[in-house]
């Protein structure tokens, strides 16, 4: 390691840090943490396999035709991560010199390395991420490039469903019809990063089909809320699944006989409706018991969001309490939350998590409150 970087310490985000005795916690980092259920196991023993770089894996095969049906589109591929479905989108809609737009907090800007540009040679403008999810779509329109031999052509918005740090909150269906409106006018794709797109339609009652009916492309993982182990989709017209197929290979994603992750998928989407709403329920629970469980004289130091949530709650701390004070607190019960900046924490439901969790983490909270000296 160069001597300049062993002097610095870089500030710990916590996004990724490993925890030794994460198997004996309850985990609610993120909704990743999930191990595959055993009729998952059971799914990945009895796969029918070929090599899908042939295109012969009937098991894949069968779940991107599955995919396409489900999200209203012509084609779809299977990818080993949302980083690489949101990259082959990127690479697939943009040529090298054009420019995107992109939420400065969403996960394609945020927590991708900027692979656009390292990898794609693209360029991005980086826009303001409102409480909601949303850009403002004025701030879109000012961010599209003129004509003019200054500037990179804008190609791409890319979009976030549900958003990621905004804390799981799903875009509305009028907010995505005025972003394609907005994306036509100006003859610009729309890429949606929906890792959660399931967690998006259930939080507002609508089909997947719909929310991607506004889009060009989707990515979404079956590895969040869903529970597979691995493993994406992305979908889109024939002849961009065709470019993101081929841009596949070229970045090591060509993966063989991948039907066994394929099957978990198949799996983890006739799950994906009773998974997500319970998710959901126990989220609502969680937000409305810590706050319930909250002094008065605490109030205004630490508060869980309870408008418009899907299966992530907010927790922002100040004054009297710390976000890290919080984190460490429940660590010490084997209860694992993430500080997701300075000021908030995020607490993901999953699939492992069950009602009688619910109830130790409340208990737990309770001795936190009355342990804070008012
Ligand atoms: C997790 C996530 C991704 C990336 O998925 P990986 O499989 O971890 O690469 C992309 N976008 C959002 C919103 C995510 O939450």
């Amino acid at each position: 390691m160069p001597a300049h970087q062993e002097e610095t310490l870089l500030p710990e985000t916590g996004y990724s840090t490993k925890v030794d005795n994460a198997s004996q916690c309850i985990d609610l980092r993120s909704d990743t943490v999930t191990l595959p259920s055993a009729e998952m196991k059971k799914a990945m023993v009895e796969a029918i396999l070929g090599d899908d770089v042939f295109g012969e894996d009937p098991t894949v095969n069968q779940l991107e035709k599955r995919c396409a049906a489900l999200f209203g589109k012509e084609a779809a591929l299977f990818v080993l991560s949302g980083t690489m479905g949101n990259l082959l989108a990127v690479l697939s809609h943009c040529q090298r010199g054009d420019e995107l737009i992109v939420g400065r907090h969403n996960h394609i800007h945020k927590w991708e390395q900027g692979n656009y540009a390292q990898l794609g040679g693209i360029s991005a403008t980086t826009l303001k991420v409102n409480p909601d999810g949303t850009m403002d779509p004025n701030d879109i329109e000012d961010a599209i490039r003129a004509n003019d031999q200054h500037m990179p052509r804008t190609a791409l918005v890319c979009i976030e469903n549900t958003h990621n740090f905004a804390g799981g909150k799903a875009l509305s269906t009028d907010y995505l019809k005025s972003v394609r409106k907005l994306a036509d006018k100006h003859k610009l794709k729309v890429h949606m990063d929906g890792a959660r797109i399931y967690n998006a339609a259930i939080a507002l009652n609508v089909d997947v089909s719909e929310i991607c009916s506004y889009v060009d492309s989707m990515m979404m993982c079956f590895s969040k809320g869903l529970g597979a182990p691995m493993g994406s989709i992305l979908v889109g017209t024939r002849q961009f699944i065709d470019e993101a197929r081929k841009k596949r290979k070229a970045v090591g994603g060509g993966w063989r006989q991948a039907g066994i992750l394929a099957a978990c998928a198949n799996l983890a989407l006739d799950r994906a409706v009773e998974t997500i709403e319970r998710d959901h329920r126990h989220a609502k629970l969680l937000a409305k018991g810590i706050n319930e469980r909250t002094p008065e004289a605490l109030k205004s130091s630490i508060h869980a969001d309870e408008k418009d949530i899907t299966n992530m709650v907010l927790v922002t701390c100040k004054d009297k309490v710390t976000t890290s004070q919080v984190v460490a607190f429940f660590q010490s019960h084997s209860i694992l939350f993430m500080a997701f900046d300075s000021s908030r924490i995020r607490i993901v439901l999953n699939w492992g998590v069950c009602e009688n969790d619910l109830h130790k983490i409340l208990d737990i909270y309770q001795t936190f409150v009355d342990s804070i000296k008012i």
